[in-house]
């Protein structure tokens, strides 16, 4: 007699997630601040070449030391020109990635996904609810529009502080040959771009690496493991080529297989690659670093063979290693940068770290039971509000009614008035819950991600670009080179669930 499949006994799946194999290896899913999260379906096998991004991808810098010597010779270059800023200090918690300066109005904003204000700060002062509200209402907030900058790498935390600053300082005319926000602000970044560019700051993080650089030794091994596994890796970065050179070398050769550098993990290597240019359409020239010194010999007709290139576009990549860009993921920082154009116009696959997530998720699993806490509360809110509603519209049917009794009416009032006290009771318990809520990561400006319960501009930015993100690169070799990385079940106002219940 033939055996169909239900007189098979199947041996039992190991569904009760062993934490390791015989062999010890780990098998579990690594903790949620070490994941790597995902908007849209990405098969790493699929991918051909990784690319990565280096400053705050490979090598990650301590912020607060980094950001500290920038605005410090941002500061200098700034007092050089007579602005009254030698009594300022960096503090690293007035501004978080993610935020909006408005040219127009001197002020630091923290947008929802719509793009409307949720909070406003001048200088230091954090706006109040009505005078937010006056400002802006009627604004939809944007990149695109030039009178808004998106703060969009740690790299603008300097930034970001010296903007809020010297707002104070041009509010007390202080800066008498700056003509308005606008051009404080261009004076700033200018100031902080001179100080990436010229020598003397990189100069110091080079004299004190150890200052400045978080080292993490599973992001060699990550990329080791990687390459083993088949992946082509690139590094794609706007650092010169010494810059580049020093810290690759610093932050990787010791923790590599001996003999082995970080050259070796790569096959394409470019330096003061000018991104997002280079995610372009202009065909920006490439050359070759040739001596370790960094001389340079043109390539007139692209990426002759495997190396270190200085410039080029990512075109270039693409034709070298023939590839297309769905084959290609690029890791980076940069949300403009590095995700948003290599997305936008060359349709690679995109990965942005995001290294504030893991405090972050850390903080928002602590605070995981007043989370539901809150949400319980607002729920009973909205049960309240829905029947005071109902008896408010049969109290306006009443009157209306040429018979309705007194007494009835009466009774539906201190109904109503009953069910407002209770209401001003549950907000009572509610406001200190949200904004408790509204001060995790950071207590002026709360989560990176989030604004109340919404999600934050950053968030929509990440949505819409980043197929996945991470907080560290090495997250990447929890996750195993042959991750498959599976886009949630996306939620909608009306999913059935508790919350519709
Ligand atoms: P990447 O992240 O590896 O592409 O490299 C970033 C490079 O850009 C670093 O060398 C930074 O010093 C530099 N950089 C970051 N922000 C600025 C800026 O505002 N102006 C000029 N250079 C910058
Ligand atoms: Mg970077």
């Amino acid at each position: 007699m033939a055996m169909t499949d239900s007189d098979i006994e199947l041996p039992a799946l190991p569904i009760d997630d062993p934490v390791a194999d015989g062999d010890g290896v780990p098998l579990g899913l690594p903790p949620i601040e070490r994941r790597v999260f995902c908007n849209r379906t990405l098969n790493l096998r699929k991918v051909r070449a990784i690319g990565y991004d280096m400053d705050y991808t490979l090598v990650h810098y301590n912020v607060e030391a980094w950001e500290r010597a920038a605005y410090e010779h941002m500061q200098r270059k700034l007092s050089a020109r007579g602005w009254p800023v030698d009594h300022l200090s960096f503090d690293p918690t007035v501004v978080i990635r993610g935020l909006m300066v408005d040219r127009d109005l001197g002020n630091l904003i923290k947008a929802n996904r719509f793009g409307y204000v949720k909070h406003a700060s001048h200088g230091l002062r954090r706006l109040t609810t009505s005078e937010k509200n006056k400002l802006y209402a009627r604004t939809v907030v944007s990149p695109a529009d030039d009178r808004f900058r998106l703060l969009d790498t740690l790299f603008s935390i300097s930034e970001g502080v010296m903007f809020a600053q010297t707002t104070e300082l041009l509010d007390a005319r202080l800066l008498p040959e700056v003509m308005g926000f606008a051009d404080l602000y261009d004076g700033v970044r200018r100031a902080l771009d001179r100080a990436h560019i010229e020598g003397e700051l990189k100069a110091e993080i080079m004299a004190r690496p150890e200052r400045y650089v978080e080292l993490d030794p599973a992001v060699p091994q990550t990329l080791f493991e990687q390459k083993l596994a088949g992946h082509a890796l690139l590094l794609i970065t706007n650092s010169d080529f010494a810059y580049t050179e020093f810290m690759m070398a610093y932050a990787f050769d010791r923790f590599l297989p001996d003999g082995m550098t970080w050259r070796d993990l790569f096959r394409i290597v470019i330096v003061s690659a000018r991104k997002p240019d280079f995610f372009g359409t202009d065909r920006l020239p490439i050359f070759e670093v040739v001596t370790g010194d960094g001389l340079l010999r043109r390539c007139p007709s692209g990426i002759p063979a495997d190396g270190v290139y200085l410039g080029g576009h990512a075109a270039m990549v693409e034709r070298h290693l023939g590839l297309d860009g769905s084959e290609i993921l690029f890791v980076g920082d940069h949300m403009y940068g590095d995700v948003t154009v290599s997305k936008a116009i060359r349709r690679w696959r995109t990965a942005l770290i995001l290294r504030e997530l893991e405090d972050e998720i850390l903080a928002l699993t602590r605070f995981r039971p007043t989370q539901r806490l809150l949400m319980d509360r607002v729920a009973d809110k909205e049960r309240l509000e829905h029947q005071i509603s109902r008896l408010r519209l049969d109290l306006h049917r009443d009157r209306a009614a040429a018979n309705a009794s007194p007494l009835h009416l009466a009774a539906a009032e201190a109904r109503v008035k009953a069910l407002r006290d209770a209401i001003l009771a549950l907000d009572a318990e509610i406001d200190p819950l949200a904004r408790a809520a509204e001060q995790l990561g950071n207590a002026r400006w709360g989560p990176t991600l989030r604004t109340g319960a919404d999600k934050s501009y950053l968030a929509r930015q990440l949505e819409r670009h980043a197929d996945i993100y991470t907080a560290r690169v090495s997250n990447f070799q929890l996750a195993t080179p042959f991750a498959y990385f599976r886009a949630p079940y996306g939620s909608l106002p009306h999913d059935p669930g508790p919350a519709m219940s």
